[in-house]
Parts: C-alpha cells; structure tokens; sequence
C-alpha cells in the first residue's frame, strides 16, 4: 500500500506541477499581451457627443446627447427645453440608433432641469441629478462613479455655488475625457453666485475642476464665451486670452473646444494668483479676489 501510494503521489505531483505551470505561462501570456504596446486599446473615439442649442439669441444654453456608440446607450444632459431637444431624440430612439438610459442634471435651475416633467411624458426614465432637480431619482454623491454602456465612466464632482446643488460630470473613455459644468464653470468665466460664496467657487473652480488632467474638454451650459472673454480682456491682455476672443469672433459655438489647461490660462476666474488680476482687483487673498472679480464682471 505505502509503496504505491508513493508511486501514485510521485505519478500525481508532476501532473499537478505541469497544470500549475500551464497555469503559471497562460498568466504570463495574458499579462505580457496585455503590456505589448500593439494590443494596448487605441485612443477609444467611442464616445460620441451632440450639442443640442436651446433658446439661441436669449439664453443660449447646450443640452448635451452622450453616446456609447458600441452599445448605443444614452444619456441626456439638461434637455430643458423639450421642443427644441425631443424632435432630435424621437427620431434617434425610434430608429433605434441610441437606448436612452437616464437624463442627467447640472443644478435645478428652470433652464437646465425645467424640461423634466415634459420629457418624462415621452421618455420615463431615471433623473440623475443635484437635489434640487425636478423629480430627481438619484442624487450621486461627491466622487460617484457609474457607466454608460461598455465604456463611458462617469464621476459626479459636487461644486456647490451658483446653486447648492450644482454638479459636474466628467466623463471618460479611454484616453478621452470631458467635462460637463452646468453654471459652474464657462469657457472663459464662471457662474454667479446665487446660492453660494466666493470661497465656494473658489474651491469649485480652483480644486475641483483645477485638479482634473489638463487635457478634459468643457462643456459648459450656456454659449457665453464672447461676454466672458470681453471682461476678461478688461483685466489681462496676455496671448491666451486675445486667442480666445479671436476664437469666440469667429466660432458661434465655443463648447468642448477648450480645455481645462486652457481654462487655467485664459479664464480670470482661474488666475486668482496672478498678479496682473491681484492688481485688477486691488485684492491679494485669493478669496478676495474672486468675490471682487465677479462683483466686476455683475457690473460689467
Ligand atoms: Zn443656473
């Protein structure tokens, strides 16, 4: 009995061995496969945006269609304006060219959630957004993630100002990141200050937003750019901010075309530090500096 249970146990532990270092090379394999540079996934173009302009000449704000091209999934960002936006969703759902998943809300102002009870009628869907929103469902909470489709990743960054509950978006697939801002933050300015303090779009603008990588395009809720970058002129006339009023004179439509890198150059509201703005506002403490520039740019 010992004698051939020895036999078995020296005939067993080669096979055990050999699975386990078939085990060992297919894991080899995969992760070596998965580092050859050839099989890294390419600069994913899978997420497809639609800026829908609503009230163009009065309030000029952007409802945002997201798509997960691969899985056709959607979202809907402040389709406030439903006469405007559900013409174009209507026929993209009943083509079956997107499945609308949820609508998604910056902050609860009528021209951004206001088109929530409208749309519910046509689209009975989840409502993803700030507190305040009209028949909101899901309130993320700061640094929330959730998907759309395969491959768009969402994080909810609360930024808490213009409303208490104004959120940011951003979204990411694979090398491409966007994101959306509501009233917070616009291409060259930023959202007044109706519930908030100076201190609060300081923190918004200058730690939140600030800390996403610079390459994240905006796309803010309104078309306000060539108001914003004519006050911005008034406080600095460096390079940035000529390029962008030369843009925002010969482009109607500014949205995704900036970045956050960009935003810290061009945007007053980001270059509390810098001295020209300091001297602007006669103000030093960042704070300061930012309460002064929008009490400006009210009045301007
Ligand atoms: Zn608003």
């Amino acid at each position: 009995m010992n004698i051939l249970r020895t036999a078995r146990q020296s005939f067993r532990r080669p096979i055990y061995q050999v699975i386990a270092g078939v085990c060992l090379s297919l894991l080899f394999l995969s992760v070596r496969h998965s580092l050859t540079p050839s099989h890294k996934p390419t600069t994913s173009r899978a997420m497809h945006i639609q800026s829908i302009p609503m009230w163009e000449g009065s309030g000029n704000n952007y409802a945002y269609l997201v798509v997960d091209d691969k899985t056709k999934d959607a979202v809907i960002i402040d389709p406030a304006n439903p006469p405007e936006v559900l013409p174009v969703l209507k026929e993209k759902t009943s083509s079956g060219a997107i499945n609308l998943k949820s609508i998604i809300n910056t902050h609860h102002h009528h021209d951004h959630a206001g088109g929530n009870v409208e749309f519910l009628k046509t689209y009975p869907l989840p409502i993803i957004g700030g507190r305040d929103c009209s028949k909101v469902t899901k309130v993320p909470s700061h640094g929330e993630t959730f998907t759309i489709g395969d491959s768009i990743k969402v994080k909810a960054l609360h930024t808490p100002c213009h409303t208490q509950d104004s959120i940011c978006y951003l979204f990411e697939d694979g090398d491409e990141k966007v994101v959306f801002t509501g009233d917070t933050l616009f291409i060259g300015g930023c959202g007044r200050f109706f519930e908030g303090t100076p201190e609060e779009m300081h923190k918004a603008l200058n730690e939140t937003l600030a800390a996403l990588p610079d390459d994240t395009k905006v796309y803010p809720g309104h078309e306000y750019t060539k108001g914003n970058v004519k006050f911005g002129v008034k406080i600095m006339q460096s390079e940035p901010i000529k390029k962008l009023e030369a843009f925002a004179d010969a482009n109607k439509q500014t949205q995704g075309k900036f970045t956050i890198g960009d935003e810290k150059l061009h945007n007053v509201f980001m270059r509390l530090d810098d001295p020209v703005v300091q001297k602007a506002t006669g103000k030093s403490n960042p704070i300061d500096v930012m309460g002064a520039l929008r009490e400006m740019k009210n009045k301007s």
